[in-house]
């Protein structure tokens, strides 16, 4: 073995401690199984397939994982049918941030859809503001647990619904109070994003940032509509953008004028690997796109999409790529300052976060092969 590979192959517990940036995480689908249960107890619902914690995580993967849309829809029925008030959605927040900090999560943007909690009377505003509660309260406890993390929200208006509007009005007013964006959800087939321009063109007029879920299920023309129509900052997934790239017998690379747009103009792919993978978006992890759009410096991320529904976390991600593409330290810096770089939190916080945070983090995991030996003979 050379000391490259000794240097900067991570294991698992490096993975998990080498700090993590996530820009691709849904609250309703990232709850934790026993939670979903407490809350339906405490909340009267009774809809639940299984009441027992971890009957009810397999479950959730499981209907994830059948192949079938409407099982898969279920599973975000239930979650939000357990957050419809104001004790439900700060306990949520709260806990995502927790778990995401455990899993060395230095900076996250959680998105969810303020319109799908309101069930029980209460107002986008409320919401909003549980939510936020939840966060600082996440952010809090992780602390004490000895972790840091700081937490954004991206509001999400779904895409077969007329509220994107009033959803991007709600982004900006509380722009400066914990929100940092704005995000277009849903099926693609059908909703295409065009039909959402008044949203997009007035967080445009108000200098805000957004992205929209595109090219997941649905090919080229979605990925272009969201970024020549509607002018996103960034793709959710963006997997398709590989139907624009022609790779040769020989090894050689085409990019067509959209993928090179993407490219040229460094658009970050909010990629989640094992979310395709369910979905089908891609077939297995060693033909992901994430792979070759790796090589050749597209601005990649990699995130969850939805932890509960997929059974996963960041250090899980990254254990997938690491296993299948052989990715090193370096690696798994790059996907992560590619992420930072691409946050909607201000230039200069991101940058504080790459240089302190990030670089600093990578280059003390790098560091550890060297005492090894040391730790070994102490033993
Ligand atoms: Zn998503």
């Amino acid at each position: 073995m050379t000391s490259e590979t000794v240097t900067t192959v991570p294991t698992a517990d490096q993975i998990r401690r080498a700090p993590k940036v996530l820009l691709h995480d849904h609250l309703d689908g990232g709850l934790r199984p026993a939670t979903v249960a407490e809350l339906a107890r405490a909340t009267g619902y009774d809809g639940l397939p299984e009441t027992d914690p971890e009957a009810l995580g397999a479950w959730f993967r499981e209907a994830a994982d059948s192949g079938s849309l409407e099982r898969y829809l279920e599973t975000f029925a239930h979650t939000c049918a357990v957050m419809q008030t104001r004790e439900a959605l700060v306990r949520v927040a709260a806990e995502c941030a927790e778990d995401l900090a455990a899993d060395g999560v230095v900076y996250a943007e959680v998105r969810y859809a303020p319109e799908q909690h309101l069930e029980r009377g209460l107002t986008l505003e409320e919401v909003v503001e549980a939510v936020n509660e939840g966060f600082r309260e996440g952010e809090r406890r992780a602390r004490e647990a000895g972790h840091r993390i700081r937490v954004g929200v991206l509001l999400t208006a779904m895409r077969h619904a007329a509220r994107s509007l009033e959803i991007a009005e709600l982004a900006n007013r509380y722009r400066d109070a914990g929100v940092v964006g704005f995000d277009i959800a849903g099926a693609e087939a059908g909703h295409p994003p065009t039909r959402h321009l008044d949203a997009f063109e007035y967080l445009k007029r108000e200098n805000n940032h957004f992205t929209i879920h595109a090219g997941e299920a649905f090919g080229l023309p979605s990925i272009w509509q969201a970024l020549q129509w509607c002018g996103a900052d960034r793709l959710g997934h963006g997997v398709r953008i590989i139907d624009d790239i022609q790779v040769a017998e020989d090894g050689s690379v085409k990019l067509g004028r959209l993928a090179a747009y993407v490219r040229d103009r460094r658009v970050p792919l909010e990629m989640c690997p094992t979310s395709n993978l369910q979905t089908g978006a891609a077939p297995s992890y060693a033909e992901h796109p994430i792979g070759l759009l790796r090589r050749l410096r597209f601005r990649v991320t990699v995130n969850t999409d939805n932890r509960l529904m997929s059974g996963t976390g960041m250090s899980r991600e990254f254990e997938h790529l690491v296993e299948t593409f052989g990715y090193t330290l370096d690696d798994m810096q790059w996907f992560t300052v590619n992420a930072m770089k691409s946050a909607f939190i201000p230039f200069d916080e991101r940058l504080a976060m790459i240089n302190d945070v990030i670089k600093p983090g990578y280059a003390e995991l790098k560091s550890e092969w060297l005492f090894r030996e040391a730790a070994a003979a102490g033993r």
